[in-house]
């Protein structure tokens, strides 16, 4: 039997012309559109107040969606989340959800494996396999964003006040009890998902369309209702990536994982800066600024005795100065089968604090969930280190 395609694979525009194809009229776009995004439902047979001529059209050629949990672990802290989702083909993503500073972030995958192999990194081990569809990366968000809704054991705290932490600016909330034309649609859910980062495996740009769309499904103010400018693409450095992203014209956030302050030590750490060495990355970012107004962010793991010197230091604030940016300073996760080490504490306050003297915007990250692997680096989509099977 030949697969069925995802709902969620589908951009409004390409819904829209489906529908329109088959004769329905205009506003049942709208409607699928909020089942979909709205009730997050999971299955077409849910969506109630289609006639069931058209559920069983829909379900003929499509389920909602195309992956299934596999094990949930959750953080000894209980502020992190992580779960590995099986795809339609058999293959796995991780995915991760923080809640902390009043924040829910689902940090999503883009791709299963990656092909860019930075010495640290849990994820480029396995090599690269294939890109994610839009579909399979909203997914991961809905995921998280179902659970948090539906009040289960992931977010007891969250059910008694769900909009709060979700600043009422940013959403599009007012048009959901009015819109006259949606009586009979389900109620609309608080979206308690905060903020979405394409920092899970994978390169976002070189998966450029599917991330794109995938941020535009969840912008999309009748649906997921995630505002731009809480959304962050994480690159190693792909400079036509950072580019088009900027050609876009969105307050998208940008990360760049930078991690070296010369060519030579991110040839190494980074391969892929050969390619796209620090001149180039750095002309990239300031134009991104100068098109978005957005602070760029850095990434820079701290790896003891590698990148961690005081000169290191200097040539980073040499290298950043001026610009509108944040540099966020991590110790490196260990990573199994890596022979890398975080620098000890003292070493990464003095690091940190030799940027600020230098007028350099730096904080200081905890890193979380690395007691389930769930921290920067260590993901790596196999169902290697069983814990919790997930049972629902
Ligand atoms: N390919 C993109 C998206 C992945 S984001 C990118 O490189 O930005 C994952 C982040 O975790 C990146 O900043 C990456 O450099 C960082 N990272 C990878 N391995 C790590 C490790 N062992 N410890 C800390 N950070 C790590």
């Amino acid at each position: 039997m030949a697969q069925k395609r995802a709902l969620l694979d589908l951009s409004k525009e390409e819904l829209g012309e489906l529908l329109a194809a088959w004769g329905q009229p205009r506003y049942r776009l709208n409607q699928i559109w909020r089942w979909l995004y709205v009730s997050m439902v999971s299955e077409i047979d849910q969506m109630r107040n289609l006639p069931a001529a058209l559920r069983t059209q829909l379900g003929g050629q499509f389920v909602v969606t195309s992956v299934s949990p596999l094990r949930r672990q959750r953080s000894a802290d209980g502020h992190t989340e992580k779960v590995l989702l099986e795809l339609a083909d058999g293959q796995a993503v991780e995915t991760v959800l923080m809640d902390y500073d009043g924040r829910r972030t689902v940090c999503v995958s883009s791709q299963v494996g990656c092909a860019l192999h930075c010495a640290f990194c849990a994820t480029g081990l396995g090599g690269w396999n294939r890109n994610l569809s839009a579909g399979e990366i909203v997914e991961q968000v809905l995921y998280f964003a179902r659970l948090s809704r539906g009040g289960s054991r992931t977010a007891p705290t969250e059910r008694t006040a769900p909009t709060e932490r979700t600043a009422p600016t940013e959403r599009t909330a007012p048009t959901e009890p009015t819109a006259p034309t949606e009586r009979t649609a389900p109620a609309a859910p608080a979206q308690p998902i905060t903020h979405v980062v394409y920092m899970g495996m994978g390169e976002p740009f070189l998966n450029y369309e599917a991330v794109r769309q995938s941020i535009a499904i969840l912008n999309d103010p009748e649906g997921f209702a995630l505002g731009v400018r809480r959304v962050t693409v994480s690159t190693a450095g792909i400079v036509p990536g950072i580019e088009r992203l900027g050609r876009e014209g969105l307050p998208i956030g940008l990360a760049v994982s930078l991690h070296a302050p010369t060519d030579e030590l991110r040839n190494r750490l980074v391969p892929v800066n050969r390619k796209y060495p620090l001149a180039q990355l750095i002309a990239a970012c300031q134009a991104y600024i100068e098109r978005t107004h957005r602070r760029v962010t850095f990434e820079y793991a701290l790896i003891d005795g590698v990148n961690d010197a005081p000169a290191h230091a200097n040539a980073l604030a040499r290298l950043l100065g001026g610009m509108l940016c944040h540099v966020n300073l991590i110790p490196v996760n260990p990573v199994a089968d890596l022979p890398y080490l975080p620098s000890p504490q003292e070493r990464v306050v003095a690091f940190e604090g030799r940027l600020r003297e230098r007028g350099i915007n730096a904080t200081l990250r905890v890193s979380r969930g690395a007691d389930i692997q769930a921290g920067c680096g260590q993901l790596r989509g196999s169902p290697r280190e069983c814990e919790t099977l997930v049972s629902a």
